[in-house]
């Protein structure tokens, strides 16, 4: 008999979000650990006394009946979050060399549409239909408004239409469609690859809000972990999978570095596809289907500096800041050694000690 309904490997904002859901709809759960810390990209360290994020900055959609809200309060999280809702006037500011102006991105459609409107007075009606647009990808995506409705096959065509093309058919304004795409970073976007729907999901949930996590966001992870075991699931750390033991119905078990196995019914991976096939023996999975996997490139990394300021130097921006060298942003990620980086990105944490300075950037 297998000692747990399922068994979750990798304990990211969706290991846990699925140990949490599962949990408390009474599966016996086990999530597994390789690190630590739990959380992955939501952990957070310190340095001189002063915590920094590794991966989420900042989150959207976190306002009543926003999507993020809906699945955060799902999560038990929304009442114990300590947030900071970010400048509405410009949440993210695209900027650009050579260029003195900030382009703001801001909070609530009408005011995003406003807000560039009165920079580029000519482009009104072609920022109207982009966040029209925007707004209706979103909406054909029925678990990300959170509504009880079977993806609708008409709906496809998001799928085929690509970021970069979509805002060429709204705006003429050259520099206009640099700013519209100017936080691409965000989800590693290509010019000539990257969906509609891809840019439309990001941006449009901080459209709706944005907000910073007070203190980082690891706060994420620790509420979750506590709901999870709560419901009774198991979280173990220091637990790094090597191997998934397979049946004729599938698999049974995993073992861990250290010796240790966990059997049971179903499983998750949470962790690369590639690594997760690596742990099934040969004879399992398709070699078509492993190679195609093994095929597909990995989207970009980002290299991060942070920096630790002195007390009451440097005043806190509620505001992120994305700038790019280049007019086009869709360039930067084919850069050379001698020109890189193209751009970068400014986050500067909120800290809980102090509203008006910050203690460090990245
Ligand atoms: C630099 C950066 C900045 C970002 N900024 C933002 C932001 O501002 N806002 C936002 O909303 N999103 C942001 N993101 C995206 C967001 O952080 C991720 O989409 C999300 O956290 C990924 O969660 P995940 O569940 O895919 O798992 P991951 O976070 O990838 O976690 C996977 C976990 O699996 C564990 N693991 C791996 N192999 C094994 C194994 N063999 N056995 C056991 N455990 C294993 C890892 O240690 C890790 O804990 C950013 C991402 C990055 C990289």
């Amino acid at each position: 008999m297998a000692k747990y309904d399922i068994v979750i490997i990798g304990s990211g904002l969706g290991g846990m979000e699925c140990a949490y859901i599962l949990a408390k709809e009474g599966y016996k759960v086990c999530l597994l650990e390789k690190n630590r810390q739990l959380g992955g990209n939501l952990q957070i360290f310190v340095r001189d006394k002063v915590i920094f994020d590794t991966g989420v900055h900042y989150i959207g959609g976190l306002d009543e009946g926003q999507n993020l809200y809906r699945f955060f309060s799902y999560l038990g999280l929304m009442d114990k979050l300590k947030l900071r809702r970010m400048d509405e006037s410009g949440f993210d500011r695209v900027t650009f060399d050579n260029d003195p102006l900030e382009y703001p991105h801001a909070m609530g459609y009408e005011r995003f549409y406003e807000t560039l409107a009165a920079i580029f007075p000519k482009e009104r009606e072609g920022l109207k239909l982009y966040c029209d647009k925007l707004q209706e990808a979103c909406d054909s995506f029925p678990i990300y408004r959170v509504r009880d409705a079977v993806f609708n096959e008409d709906d496809l065509s998001y799928l085929n239409i690509g970021a970069k093309s979509f805002i060429e058919t709204c705006v003429q304004d050259p520099k206009l469609r640099n700013v519209l795409a100017g936080t691409n970073a965000l989800y590693a976007g290509y010019a000539d690859r990257t969906p509609l729907y891809v840019h439309a999901l990001v941006v449009n949930t901080y459209i709706e809000s944005a907000w910073k996590c007070v203190d980082g966001g690891a706060q994420i992870a620790r509420l979750l972990a506590k709901g999870i075991k709560d419901h009774g699931g198991e979280i173990y750390n220091y637990c790094e999978v090597s191997k998934i033991e397979m049946g004729s119905e599938g698999a049974t078990a995993v073992l861990t570095t250290d010796g240790r196995r966990f059997e049971g019914k179903q499983f998750i991976s949470n962790i690369h596809p590639v690594q997760t096939l690596d742990m099934i023996e040969e004879g399992f999975v398709r070699k078509s289907f492993r190679k195609r996997i093994a095929g597909l490139d990995n989207s970009i990394s980002i290299f991060t500096v942070h920096i630790v300021f002195k007390p009451d130097t440097f005043e806190y921006l509620n505001y992120n800041y994305y700038h790019s060298k280049n007019a086009d942003v869709w360039s930067a990620i084919h850069y050379t050694e001698e020109n890189w980086p193209e751009n970068y990105i400014v986050f500067v944490p909120a800290s809980s000690k102090s509203e008006k300075y910050a203690d460090s950037r990245m």
